[in-house]
């Protein structure tokens, strides 16, 4: 395993023949990066994994997938996403932190110290305590055609495809009504002839102000109450099939590209019933706290946040787990 680090102790305890960790961090966005910062602080040589492309997303998290953020403060016009956690990766790099570019695959919390295991390790690390930062990712629909046709005209991120020569000047469709939905609507519209945003209802989840922008743009047409049925196209997406909710009725859209913006599902599947999840999979905290079930365990970010979901939540929920982990290396 090689890491990234700028610490000169080590920051290891021998217990038998296993070395273990005081703090390790599973994921790197916002919740991560800002954990992993105050635990450096704090002199508790912080170990993050920042996973290599897991559930989807490089290193980094989400906000890889973005351009502007203009509204994390401290940056009064706006910050590229990926400049913005490429800052966070070094301020934690600078203090200390050692980071490892892989994916657990497993956990197994039922004694401490932890025992946590990277893809393809047969041993793994032990850690006296544990911050769980993997975030959540975009959610597919399964539609018939989905499959055939991905990258193919289909995606799940219109910021890091829109661009491509075969959505230039095109028919694009959204699928959604949240934030996500309404940024990318607004994005490919840079691209696309025409932007059509398919809603499942007849109001938007997103901000007034991402509300706005979106229907003030003279490239976007809503397509209220419908849903996406099936994808259609042979080596590439030619037309989409959707369905007005109201009346059943199916018409056929043509469209060379149909992006999902349908909300996202906790990285939890690693954790295989270590700790107590909701129906949906996203770790219960305890409230006014990032505790787990799991004493020693604190998850942060929006891997259990189904609400804000913000990189400011993400980071402030990551600042508390550091600052319970110390408290509770301390008192143990
Ligand atoms: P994430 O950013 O999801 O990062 C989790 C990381 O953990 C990922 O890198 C993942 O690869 C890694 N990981 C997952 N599983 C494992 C594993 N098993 N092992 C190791 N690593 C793992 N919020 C704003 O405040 N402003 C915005 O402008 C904004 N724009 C957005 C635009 C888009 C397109 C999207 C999708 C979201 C946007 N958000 C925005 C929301 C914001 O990105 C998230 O709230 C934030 O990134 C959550 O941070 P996080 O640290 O919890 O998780
Ligand atoms: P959301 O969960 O907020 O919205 C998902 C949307 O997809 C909803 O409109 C939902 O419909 C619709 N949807 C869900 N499942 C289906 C389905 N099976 N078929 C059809 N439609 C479906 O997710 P987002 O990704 O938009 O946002 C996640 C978080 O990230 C939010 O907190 C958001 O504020 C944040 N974000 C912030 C941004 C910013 O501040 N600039 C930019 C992007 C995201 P319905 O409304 O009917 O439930």
């Amino acid at each position: 395993m090689s890491t990234t680090s700028t610490a000169s102790t080590d920051p290891t305890s021998a217990t038998g023949d296993k070395q273990v960790e005081q703090v390790v961090i599973i994921g790197s966005g916002p919740a991560g990066h800002t954990a992993a910062i105050y635990a450096a602080r704090a002199n508790l040589h912080p170990l993050m994994f920042e996973g290599f492309m897991a559930g989807g997303v490089a290193a980094g998290g989400q906000l890889t997938t973005t351009t502007e953020v203009e509204n994390f403060p401290g940056f009064p016009q706006g910050i590229q996403g990926p400049e913005l956690m490429d800052r966070m990766r070094e301020q934690s790099t600078h203090h200390g932190t050692r980071i490892i570019s892989e994916t657990i695959e497993s956990v197994d919390l039922s004694q401490r110290p932890f025992h946590i295991r990277p893809e393809g390790s047969e041993s793994g690390i032990y850690a006296q305590t544990l911050i769980i930062a993997t975030g959540a990712t975009a959610r597919r629909m399964s539609v018939p055609g989905e499959e055939r046709l991905w990258n193919r005209g289909i995606s799940a991120c219109a910021v890091c495809d829109g661009a491509l020569p075969l959505f230039r000047q095109q028919v694009l469709v959204v699928v959604g009504g949240g934030d996500t939905a309404a940024e990318e609507a607004n994005h490919l519209t840079k691209f696309g002839s025409k932007v059509i945003v398919v809603h499942r209802r007849g109001e938007l989840r997103a901000s007034k102000v991402m509300q706005q922008r979106l229907l003030a743009n003279p490239k976007v047409e809503m397509l209220w109450h419908h849903t996406l049925e099936e994808a259609l196209g042979e080596g590439s997406l030619e037309s989409v099939r959707v369905r007005d909710v109201r009346t059943g009725a199916d018409k056929i859209v043509p469209a060379r590209g149909l992006f999902y913006a349908i909300g996202h599902v906790p990285n939890t599947a690693f954790l295989k019933g270590q700790l107590t999840v909701d129906e949906t999979g996203y770790v219960i905290t305890k409230p006014g706290t990032t505790q787990t079930s799991v004493p020693g365990v604190f998850a942060a970010g929006d891997v259990q946040d189904k609400r804000w979901r913000q990189a400011i939540t993400a980071a402030g929920t990551g600042c508390m787990a550091a600052l319970e982990a110390e408290a509770f290396l301390q008192g143990h």
